[in-house]
């Protein structure tokens, strides 16, 4: 019991430092992984060609690649729920890119927590059940400089959300990827054909590489938010 409480004050004296030093950081933001280890994230936002899902995770099953996906909330549809479910299913992870690819660096703080909420509540109407994520990529990277303790992240933050993805790979062209692609990259594509055509052509050349092609989370080492 003394042990307790002895722990319980040191907690409370950690608290009133951290606040009374500085102002803590709402969010974590990411450009990539850990250099030292040969894992990569691909990561695949908007999903605007929604009916290319299930060829990309043809793909990614294919070579064991693990994908990111960010669609946006309204490119989800029931109609295409199996292909969800089976992103899921299969080890993919989905994050928040908002719901309608809003500019969040010019939105007032309600409107942040209406773009990521309503991307939500469109995911669940899909799936038939609430599905937590645990990183949001902003649309466009539009955020990126506003920092991590600014009313910016707070409200990102308030909205559900510690980890904020980036990416340190942002190109369409295949040879452009292979070549800057390094240990801990987050490789950035779009849900679109031509996109898949380069997927195609990267997943056997990372495979032959040796790197392991892990979801975000695994990437980072983000381990999903305790619920309250
Ligand atoms: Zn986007």
């Amino acid at each position: 019991m003394r042990r307790l409480l002895a722990i319980s004050l040191l907690c409370c004296l950690l608290v009133i430092h951290v606040h009374g030093e500085e102002r803590p950081s709402y969010i974590t933001q990411y450009t990539s992984g850990s250099r030292d280890d040969k894992r990569i994230a691909i990561t695949i936002d908007d999903w605007f060609e929604p009916d290319l899902l299930d060829e990309f995770l043809d793909v990614a099953a294919e070579y064991d690649c693990k994908l990111t996906l960010y669609p946006i909330g309204i490119n989800i549809f029931p109609r295409d729920k199996d292909n969800w479910q089976r992103a899921l299913d299969e080890g993919h992870e989905l994050g928040n890119h908002s719901n309608t690819h809003k500019n969040l660096d010019e939105a007032s703080r309600s409107s942040i927590l209406a773009q990521l909420n309503n991307m939500e509540d469109r995911l669940e109407k899909t799936l038939g059940y609430r599905h937590e994520m645990n990183t949001v990529r902003y649309p466009y990277g539009a955020g990126r400089y506003r920092g991590t303790k600014s009313s910016f992240a707070k409200a990102i933050h308030e909205a559900g959300y510690e980890h904020v993805a980036l990416w340190d790979v942002d190109s369409t062209d295949a040879r452009e990827i292979l070549r800057k692609t390094q240990n801990g990259s987050i490789i950035l594509l779009h849900g679109r054909k031509k996109d898949l055509l380069a997927l195609k052509v990267i997943l056997p050349k990372f495979q032959a590489q040796g790197y392991e092609m892990v979801t975000i989370s695994d990437l980072l080492d983000i381990k999903p938010a305790p619920k309250d």
